[in-house]
């Protein structure tokens, strides 16, 4: 439970932290001396992550989350400030992707991606921006991705990347005279359980995929989640303090 005595230990919650990048970016920020809420909707996959952090001595705690849900967004926070203490750090990393051609696309995929990844992040800083504009500090990430900048088969995921960079604009406008800063991290291929449901849907093995994505990249290589975890890490420390508003694209070369 939450000690009064830890009130200057920094508090990070990351959404999607079941695994793949989520996951990778709360074992980081627990490295780097934060106390880490674990949410997804997946909360067992979470325990898992957190047992592991606390194992190697760092402070953890799972809870669940739908992060569409605006309920359920303020239910976890509230015990995040009850277990941990207040945040002082977002991640909103929480995706999903429903791929297809425009002709193609329902509208329950456009709705399904835009909830989790635009109103999902939406709910999420809303509710904590409360607990860090109080105390005069905050940073907020959010998870963006290269296919903000168009992508074949996702019109309804590049939107809601390209429309998290906006968001991110935003609220760095409005959040930076409380000490809030809020940056994005665009992600280019990295290897997770995302891509390798994107490799099977185009019919080709993971390992295939990831040596085209590799060629593809002037570093001739795939990211791994480590890769984001380590921007993230960058935005969310205290010294990053003049950095706002920025997009980070993270994707092993220069994008356009
Ligand atoms: P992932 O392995 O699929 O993990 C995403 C996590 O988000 C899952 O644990 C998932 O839980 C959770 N989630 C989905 N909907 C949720 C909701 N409504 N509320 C709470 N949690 C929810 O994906 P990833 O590759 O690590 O991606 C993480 C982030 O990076 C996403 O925003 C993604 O768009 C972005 N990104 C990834 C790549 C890449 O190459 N992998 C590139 C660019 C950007 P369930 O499993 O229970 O659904």
């Amino acid at each position: 439970m939450y000690d009064e005595s830890t009130t200057s230990l920094r508090v990070a919650i990351v959404t999607g932290a079941a695994r793949g990048i989520g996951a990778a970016i709360a074992r980081r920020l627990a490295s780097d001396g934060a106390a880490v809420a674990l949410l997804d909707l997946d909360a067992d996959g979470c325990e898992k992550v957190a047992a592991e952090i606390r194992g190697s001595g760092g402070r953890a705690w799972a809870g669940s989350v739908d992060v569409t849900d605006s309920g359920r967004v303020e239910a976890a926070v509230e015990a995040v400030v009850t277990e941990l203490g207040p945040p002082t750090v977002l991640v909103n990393n929480a995706g999903i992707t429903r791929d297809n051609l425009l002709f193609k696309m329902t509208e329950d995929e456009w709705d399904a991606v835009m909830d989790v990844h635009l109103k999902g992040a939406f709910l999420m800083s809303r509710t904590v921006q409360r607990h860090m504009t109080a105390q005069g500090y905050g940073r907020i990430v959010n998870i963006s991705s290269i296919s903000a900048l168009g992508n074949r088969g996702q019109a309804n995921y590049a939107s809601a990347k390209a429309g998290i960079q906006a968001f991110t604009k935003t609220l760095a406008l409005e959040l930076g005279k409380f000490g809030v800063t809020v940056n994005s991290v665009a992600p280019g291929f990295v290897v997770t359980e995302m891509t390798a449901a994107t490799a099977e849907r185009l019919g080709l093995t993971f390992e295939d995929y990831q040596n085209k994505a590799a060629e593809q990249a002037a570093v001739r290589r795939v990211g791994r989640p480590e890769d984001i975890a380590h921007a993230v890490a960058f935005l969310a420390a205290e010294d990053s303090s003049y950095i706002s508003g920025q997009v980070l694209y993270v994707a092993g070369g220069p994008v356009n």
